[in-house]
């Protein structure tokens, strides 16, 4: 969510007649949009605008206007003290403010500092949903869709409700449409954005009942938008981030087995396997639940990747909690997890629990042992595709070896393999998979197939 909100602020930026700096040095504009999901985005930022502050001062002497700004959650939250420590910063906006950058950006440059952070999304679609502003996507063949902003639930961990607001849905034509837009402009993947997919539509159809219809039919389903996106023309693959285990239903496995363009991979976060830690999450399942749930993923969905979250050393986690959760790991057997040590954030109800924070060492020995189950099952997953031939989308050449080509499949995996012709990011091809490591398969190039259509950027120079 916040990398998309980035694109939009480069994208109101660059609409603004602004050009992507080089360095640092070239640059009249720097913007930190920060994120504070987990520790160590204040350690960033502050550490960044004690370097900003010398930028800053050397554009005076250069005779040109440089400005800082920071937005992001971590803004949204901490306005005062971002103010406090760095004054000389330029603008500092909220995670509703993003349709309001380059406003900002004029009216600091000529009244000196602004803060701007709304609450609340106001109710308009620029304010409500960043895909509705222009945009500079980092790749031009896929893209985010945001379906849904904010979040209802109350996970005693996360402070996104508080940084992010409610749950607001956007409306199912104008996503469609979105999507169909990217399509024209030869986007062929797209994965949908929102905090609890699964939950999509819940407020749309709550005003339609308060409208006096009582058709409540009006309310959309999360599957039907992911069969209404799947449909649309020249769109090939469609994933989605984050389902809630407690909303997934029937109706969404159904639409990702039955619609082809879904992609078979299911990012479904654990956060932990003992009950009576996703109790005190206020996680509102069971690994019992999750477990079946997932073993009915697998059974309608052919060849279905299973990724997650997991969270170590919640507050009052016993060591008999977390070999649960090794168990539940172990038996999910996933594809790969991002694995998290808990972080105690400012305002959320776990940071209040101190007397049951779990020790350092223990916490991060935990996190070793869990990480030991975790790459013991995606090595077996990703051994057992050895043979297969599998369709990926070319990212881009390989970091590390000049002749070679990264590609994408459609469980999400990376494949590393070799093509004597040079292959343009967005390009289909397919590869037969050769050997396994953890992170990354290694394949051997068997056609190439789909060129992609969409625009490249060339800069002037290049030109
Ligand atoms: N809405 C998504 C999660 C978004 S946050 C969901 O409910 O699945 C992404 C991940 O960050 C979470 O799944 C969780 O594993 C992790 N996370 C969030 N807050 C955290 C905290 N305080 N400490 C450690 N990990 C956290
Ligand atoms: Fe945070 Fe829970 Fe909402 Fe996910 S569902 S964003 S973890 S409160």
């Amino acid at each position: 969510m916040n990398a998309h909100d980035s694109e939009r602020i480069s994208g109101l930026l660059e609409q603004d007649g602004m050009e992507r700096a080089e360095s640092e040095d070239d640059a009249d504009l720097v913007v930190l949009n920060t994120c504070c999901i987990r520790e160590n985005a204040d350690e960033k930022l502050y550490g960044s605008l004690g370097w900003l502050k010398p930028w800053k001062e050397k554009g005076i002497e250069l005779g040109r206007e440089r400005q800082i700004m920071v937005a992001g959650c971590l803004a949204q939250k901490d306005k005062d003290r971002v103010r406090k420590r760095a004054p000389y910063v330029d603008v500092v906006m909220g995670t509703h403010n993003v349709h309001r950058a380059v406003d900002l950006l004029e009216h600091a440059s000529m009244s000196g500092g602004i803060t701007e952070i709304f609450d609340e999304a106001v109710i308009d679609d620029h304010a409500l949903f960043p895909s509705a502003l222009p945009v500079r996507r980092e790749r031009s063949y896929n893209a985010w869709v945001t379906i849904q902003i904010g979040c209802d639930n109350t996970c005693t961990y996360c402070i996104v409700p508080s940084v992010r607001g409610k749950e607001i849905s956007r409306p199912f034509g104008d996503i469609v449409d979105e999507v169909a837009a990217l399509a024209r402009d030869g986007v062929t993947e797209i994965s949908l954005l929102g905090q609890n997919v699964n939950s999509y539509g819940r407020d749309l159809s709550l005003d339609a009942r308060r409208a006096g219809d009582a058709d409540i039919k009006l309310r959309p389903q999360f599957g039907e938008l992911l069969r209404a996106v799947g449909a649309v023309d020249g769109i090939r693959r469609v994933r989605y981030v984050s389902p809630h285990p407690k909303d997934m239903n029937l109706e969404t496995l159904m639409a990702m087995a039955e619609t082809p363009a879904v992609c078979e991979h299911l990012h479904y976060p654990l956060q932990s396997g003992s009950d009576r830690v996703l109790t005190l999450m206020h996680r509102g399942y069971t690994a019992q639940k999750y477990l079946e749930k997932i073993a009915q993923a697998r059974s309608l969905i052919e060849d279905a990747a299973v990724t997650t979250d997991i969270i170590v050393g919640f507050p009052g986690e016993t060591e008999e909690d977390f070999v649960q959760s090794l168990e539940v790991a172990a038996e999910a057997q996933f594809d790969s997890a991002y694995l998290f040590i808990f972080s105690p954030r400012e305002g959320t109800e776990a940071a209040k629990m101190q007397e049951h924070f779990i020790a350092p060492e223990v916490m991060s020995s935990r996190y070793d042992r869990m990480k030991v189950v975790l790459d013991h099952s995606a090595i077996i997953k990703h051994e057992a595709r050895i043979g297969r031939i599998e369709e990926v989308i070319v990212e881009g050449r390989n970091k590390r070896d000049a002749d070679a080509f990264t590609g994408r499949t459609r469980q999400n995996k990376l494949v590393h393999f070799k093509s004597a012709d040079a292959l343009r990011a967005g390009t289909y091809a397919t590869v037969e998979i050769t050997s396994a490591a953890r992170f990354h398969l290694s394949g051997q190039l068997i056609e190439v197939g789909a060129e992609p259509t969409h625009k490249v950027r060339l800069s002037v120079q290049a030109l």
